[in-house]
């Protein structure tokens, strides 16, 4: 595993949700594995398998309750991969189904939409307001060239796509977006240190 998922400061945290069922642990143990004793059992995590493919699954479900708690869904996906190849095939079965519907659908939660208009050159733009950093954002905007406002949503030149991801970025980092290639999403802001 490089993706660092592992060793992301999140893996301090507590897991208080089964990375498979979504019930809240109640015992230490399932805690520590966020994965209640129900689910443990149902998808053959104790059965015959090498002690340390385990522990490294062990990881992964915890790190993945964590992920679930926190809404990255993407994540959690992208985890169950992991567990799937470390030979836990129901098991990652089990975690992927809670979430592939909010990966597949985001757009129901979708803060940001972005439309390629009619003459194929502009992107029409809609995200929330940010009222706490008014100026800064209506500023963001003014500073892309050929950007326009009106019918209530920005209008930028396709060519201004790089300037508009910053934008994004800045002022939503980790909200969802659907756009002409399809669903998106900002990534988060990565803190220094
Ligand atoms: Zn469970």
């Amino acid at each position: 595993m490089s993706s660092g998922y592992e060793n992301a400061p999140a893996t301090k945290m507590l897991a208080t949700n089964c990375a498979v069922c979504g019930k809240p642990l109640v015992d230490a143990e399932s805690c520590e594995t966020g994965l209640g004793p129900i689910c443990r059992a149902e998808s053959g995590f104790d059965a015959g398998v090498a002690e340390a493919d385990r522990e490294t699954a062990n990881r992964l479900v915890f790190n993945a309750a964590i992920a679930a708690q926190q809404g990255r869904a993407t994540v959690v996906v992208e985890i169950a991969k992991a567990v799937e190849k470390l030979g836990f095939p129901v098991l990652a079965g089990k975690m992927r189904a809670r979430f592939m519907r909010v990966v597949a659908a985001p757009e129901r939660r979708a803060d940001i939409f972005i439309v390629l208009e009619k003459d194929g050159k502009t992107l029409q733009v809609h995200t929330p307001y940010r009222r706490g950093a008014a100026e800064e954002f209506t500023a963001a905007w003014r500073a892309i060239p050929g950007r326009q406002w009106h019918t209530r949503a920005n209008h930028i030149p396709v060519e201004q796509k790089a300037a508009l991801w910053a934008l994004l970025k800045r002022f939503f980092p980790g909200k969802w977006g659907k756009g002409p290639q399809g669903v998106f999403r900002v990534p988060k802001l990565e803190k220094a240190g």
